[in-house]
């Protein structure tokens, strides 16, 4: 089944979610319950850390103080 990667608007994360068609929508963010979620193209969880939940460095939303993975290339220096 492909596992597509969503992008939430409402809080900035990022999460997976596995669908069994390309238009099955996650019901929501797992972390903050919006709705408001948009489908991410650009990876294709090749960099994803093996832990759900946790924040996505790709998505560039995440800074080296919140970064679970301790490898984000977006932190500020
Ligand atoms: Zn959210």
């Amino acid at each position: 089944m492909p596992l597509f990667e969503y992008h939430c608007v409402g809080c900035g994360s990022v999460f997976e979610h596995l669908a069994r068609t390309a238009k099955e929508k996650p019901a929501a963010c797992p972390r903050c319950g919006a709705k408001k979620v948009e489908k991410q193209f650009s990876t294709f969880a090749a960099h994803q850390a093996p832990e759900a939940g946790l924040p996505g460095c790709a998505s560039g939303s995440c800074s080296s103080s919140s970064c679970a993975t301790g490898a984000c290339p977006f932190s500020a220096s």
